[in-house]
């Protein structure tokens, strides 16, 4: 029999209304004779309040303690849903990520997957069983319970997709799918009908706030079609998949923006052999998540180095390089915490030039100055001031005429 996993997000769980809502739509792809895996995210703000709770306790949580407390939220949704499918007649069963053999490393609040053993849910399917299994959490080989990051339950569907090998995984959140641009930013951002992982991972790194980025990876590396749609209509939605995208119009797939960016720069740096492993693993010991990394070409051997970091871990960030420039005879740092970035992402750009001259010549006609500028293959990001994102984002849609239907 076909299996099918479906996960639904915060705001599609958030009152007992949405969830009897949510069981009907369970219910009706149970009725089409198909096997049902269902991952739920936290009722509504549930996370949020939580994690408020926990700071009403300490500034600094245990972080064992913390994920156990996060991983609450979820639990309450999956109990809750297989309530109301019973209610309604099916054969349903709640499992935690422990129950559901959501394996991962021990990195609290951060944890991956490290493998899905899903025996248990393959008999629960196997009785007839709805399987109802609450994402973003997992457990350690210690049996501690851990969290995978905010927007993590996401990652939950795509690895049990991957381990039971359903035949798609539907993702059901408050948006219709993937649009050119953030439909609340620009109005007249258009749904895509599919995007490829490439594509549609660049998307979800830098902004796009529709997907965990790491589903998608998953997705791709264990080529599973993701579906983005709508919980509360039934709209098409995107379908995220491995195949090339037809022959686009339009090269450039989307824009996606982030306002949660901050820079530091270590200004009069030696340029020596070393040096940036002097800075950036001690970085990455303190747990400080590196974005962007800029270094000047030398003059006289002495460069300067920028990189950024989300704003929350400026402070952080500044603690750690400070006494590192001092002890390498770099002459300052200095920090920018109001910056954000936009991107223009397609895979066809990579054969088509030009889109580059495009970006930099809206951005100017808005007089925006572009404080950094980074690419890969298919992405080419601006770092500007975080006041001008929103303006930027609209020009920029309507410079490369992303209104226009595909
Ligand atoms: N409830 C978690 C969060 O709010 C996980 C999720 O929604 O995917 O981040
Ligand atoms: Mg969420």
């Amino acid at each position: 029999m076909a299996l099918i996993v479906q996960k639904y997000g915060g705001s599609s769980v958030a009152d007992a209304g949405k969830i009897k809502n949510v069981a009907q739509r369970i219910a009706a792809t149970r009725d089409e004779g198909k096997q049902v895996v269902v991952v739920v995210s936290a009722m509504g703000d549930t996370t949020n309040y939580l994690i408020g709770k926990a700071l009403e306790i300490t500034d600094r949580p245990d972080l064992r303690e913390f994920d156990a407390l996060l991983s609450t939220g979820e639990q309450m949704s999956m109990a809750l849903l297989a309530m109301a499918l019973k209610n309604m007649g099916y054969e349903a069963i709640s499992l935690s990520g422990a129950q559901a053999g959501i394996r991962t490393d021990a990195t609290y609040s951060q944890a991956r997957i490290l493998a899905v053993e899903s025996k248990r849910v393959v008999r629960e399917l196997e009785k007839g069983n709805i399987g109802i299994v609450a994402g973003f959490q997992g457990i350690t080989d210690e049996m501690d319970i851990t969290t995978l990051g905010r927007g993590g339950s996401d990652t939950t569907a795509v690895a049990l997709s991957a381990s039971l090998g359903a035949e798609i995984c539907q993702i059901y959140t408050d948006v219709e799918g993937v649009y050119t641009a953030d439909p609340r930013l620009v109005p007249e951002a258009q749904k895509l009908a599919e995007i490829g992982y490439d594509e549609m991972l660049e998307m979800a790194s830098y902004g796009a706030g529709v997907m965990h980025n790491r589903a998608v990876e998953l997705g791709a590396l264990f080529n599973i079609p993701i579906l983005v749609a709508s919980s509360f209509t039934q709209s098409p939605g995107t379908l995220i998949h491995g195949g090339a995208s037809m022959e686009v119009r339009n090269k450039v797939r989307g824009i996606a923006h982030d306002l949660d960016v901050a820079k530091v720069t270590m200004v009069g740096v030696p340029d020596r052999p070393g040096i940036s492993a002097a800075i950036f693993q001690p970085l990455a010991r303190a747990g400080v998540s590196v974005d962007t990394i800029v270094q000047n070409a030398s003059i006289d051997n002495i460069t300067d180095l920028t990189f950024t970091v989300a704003k929350s871990d400026l402070t952080k960030a500044m603690e750690v390089v400070e006494p590192i420039a001092k002890s390498i005879g770099a002459r300052e740092c200095v920090s920018d915490s109001r910056l954000g970035k936009i991107s223009i992402i397609g895979t066809g750009m990579q054969n088509t030039p030009g889109y580059a001259a495009r970006m930099f010549g809206a951005l100017s006609e808005l007089d925006i100055n572009i404080q950094l500028i980074t690419t890969s293959e298919i992405r080419i990001t601006c770092i500007i001031s975080d006041t001008e994102v929103k303006k930027a984002v609209r020009a920029l849609h309507r410079a490369l005429e992303l209104e226009i239907p595909e």
